[in-house]
């Protein structure tokens, strides 16, 4: 008998008929023995309706009445399928995040997760009720209602398995799994078996968005197993988990894209300390996340100064390095907003040489220029036209993803169809 936390997204809760079934396949895990804590989003469409609703009655929506009002969505979903699952004869009870007590800082609209009082939700469990939690919300230290950022309720779920100790935190979504790349562009992508925590980190943040990469952080830091699958069949999808030498062996293990990517190039900029501060001091105040960074070695102190930002937020930052042209000494500004990332992500890159040159003769060999490029223990990540995105994953996942395994796996339902 395990205890078994089970997250449910906005498609898998999109209706009535959805809840029913997911309420139908709660139930059959409590016949098996199981203590179940159900995480919810709130119905697929709602958190983006209720903050167009905010924007219809305020210009500029404050964050704390932001947070109280998409909290609500989660609340609807919860109480819900809490219904559903009394109708089917189990004992349950709904939660919000203060009922839980899940304690958060003040951060509203991205919040971060401080603690959860076990207690309440043990002490449910244990008679037999099924708990079914709002995920996406908790309450900071003076009772305000606070949201974990869009996508937060994995967060949810994989904080929750980790402070009851779960056995496995499943995550149900659309999609079946963690794919080697997006099917749209490869059709013959492989579903992933197993995935490391690092790697999937690396996947997630390049745009894999199949879990909010916190969720995923949160996971590695408490070695939550993370199941990925569908709620809309039931073969197994894919196991985050921890690394193990197998893994180690795979190559690449998957080929990522990103087409929200803009760059600007700060041309001829002087070559002294403190440019660079002064350049990013101020995005990073601006709370915007900038991603890769190139600067070129000068030769005559003077230098170029590349870097990429989310597409949403490339006109603030461009703002802000022309407004301090002069400050900064820039000669010149360049920049593309029809750029992506391409990355390749795998364990195995940590011990094998000449990686990073067979991805750049793959890309050379379909006449792909490389604008930027960038790399950690596991992963190389290029910038390229934006143009080329589909060309690029396609002719990577080609070259570096065997179209058998190295390890044995079960068939997926995505091969045997
Ligand atoms: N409902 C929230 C969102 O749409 C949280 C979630 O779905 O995880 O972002
Ligand atoms: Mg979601």
């Amino acid at each position: 008998m395990a205890l078994i936390v089970q997250k449910y997204g906005g498609t898998s809760v999109g209706s009535v008929e959805r809840i029913r079934e997911v309420a139908k396949r709660v139930a059959a895990y409590q016949r098996q023995g199981h203590r179940i804590v159900v995480v919810v989003s709130a119905m697929a469409g709602e958190t983006n309706r209720l903050l167009d609703l905010a924007r219809q009655v305020a210009r500029r929506p404050s964050e704390r009445e932001s947070d109280a009002l998409v909290a609500s969505g989660e609340q609807v979903s919860a109480a819900l399928l809490a219904l559903a699952l009394q109708d089917l004869g189990l004992k349950a009870a709904s939660f919000l995040g203060h009922q839980v007590r899940i304690a958060t800082d003040s951060a509203f609209g991205r919040a971060r997760i401080q603690s959860i009082d076990k207690h309440r939700l043990l002490a449910t469990l244990a008679d037999g009720t099924v708990a079914v939690v709002a995920g996406f919300q908790g309450v900071d230290r003076d009772n305000n209602i606070t949201t974990l950022g869009r996508g937060g309720s994995d967060t949810t779920g994989v904080a929750l398995a980790a402070a009851l100790g779960a056995d496995v935190c499943e995550i149900f979504t659309d999609v079946d799994g963690v794919y080697t790349g997006d099917p749209r562009i490869v059709p013959h992508a492989r579903k992933l078996g197993r995935v490391s925590y690092d790697e999937m980190l690396e996947l997630a943040s390049l745009g894999a968005k199949v879990l909010q990469i916190r969720a995923v952080e949160f996971a590695k830091r408490y070695r939550v197993p993370v199941h990925v699958r569908s709620s809309f069949g039931d073969e197994p999808g894919t196991m985050v988990i921890e690394e193990d030498k197998p893994m180690e062996n795979v190559l690449v293990s998957g080929v990522a894209h990103d087409r929200d990517q803009a760059k600007i190039t700060l041309l001829r900029v002087p070559d002294r300390p403190g440019l660079a501060a002064k350049v990013f001091g101020p995005i990073a105040a601006a709370g915007i996340v900038v991603d890769m960074i190139i600067q070129n070695a000068s030769a005559d102190g003077i230098t170029d100064l590349t870097f990429t930002v989310p597409r949403g937020d490339f006109q603030k930052a461009l703002s802000m390095v022309r407004g301090d042209e002069g400050g900064l000494g820039v000669q010149g500004i360049a920049t593309d907003t029809k750029v992506a990332k391409v990355s390749i992500v795998g364990l195995g890159m940590r011990s094998h040489a000449g990686v990073a040159a067979r991805m750049f003769e793959v890309l050379a060999g379909e006449g792909i220029n490389i604008q930027m490029i960038s790399t950690s223990e596991i992963k190389i990540s290029v910038v390229v036209d934006e143009k080329y995105t589909e060309l690029a994953v396609r002719a990577l996942h080609d070259a570096f993803i065997p179209s058998r395994p190295a390890e044995s796996r079960r068939p997926s339902a995505q091969e045997s169809r």
